[in-house]
């Protein structure tokens, strides 16, 4: 981050929340009219990042061009460093993280998951496998969802293909049922295992 330069953030801003602005008669978020602003357009499917980990500050100095996942991994560092201390984002995003399980442990998918809450479904993932906020997980007394197939051998995987084939089970109760995510059902559907 550029040390040299403080966070500018509009009076009136909610701190840990990005500020609403109108810019060309339609809505926008502060620190992306700052960013077009001084760069240009932002690129398709790209995203603004805060190096300070303000939401609300739009100094051109301390927002950077990122991907969704990269945004993705900053909130599982935050998750995994932010534990034990006083600081608000942590504690929002914790108490979502509490939901985000109970969600998935609720019975909802991983997609249906994410949507509910607006993040990506890689990090609904991490949190429920334990890769990410393990100390909530533990402190529910959840168990972690398994991550991959490998527990599941040859002989189980043709008994899936076949359930499947009988039309009497879709992807997502056999992902369910054998505690798999829904691409690893339609990999072993199609045979691609190796
Ligand atoms: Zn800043």
């Amino acid at each position: 981050m550029n040390e040299s330069t403080d966070c500018i953030v509009d009076p009136g801003a909610t701190p840990g929340e990005y500020t609403r602005v109108r810019s060309s008669g339609k809505g926008d978020y502060a620190h992306r009219v700052a960013w077009i602003e001084a760069n240009g357009p932002i690129p398709p499917g790209l995203v603004i990042r805060h190096r300070c980990d303000n939401p609300p500050c739009r100094n051109v100095a301390h927002l950077l061009l990122g991907t969704h996942a990269d945004n993705v991994a900053d909130m599982v560092s935050r998750g995994r460093n932010a534990r034990g201390e006083d600081h608000g984002m942590a504690k929002l995003a914790e108490d979502e993280v509490r939901r985000i399980i109970l969600a998935v442990h609720g019975g909802g998918t991983v997609c249906e998951v994410a949507a509910q809450f607006g993040v990506h479904n890689s990090l609904v993932s991490l949190i429920t496998t334990g890769k990410a906020w393990r100390p909530v997980l533990d402190e529910l007394g959840i168990p972690p969802r398994p991550t991959d197939r490998r527990k599941l051998n040859d002989g189980t995987e043709a008994i899936i293909r076949q359930r499947y084939a009988t039309g009497s089970v879709s992807q997502i109760g056999l992902s369910r049922e054998y505690g798999v995510s829904q691409r690893t059902i339609q990999k072993i559907i199609k045979g691609r295992r190796h």
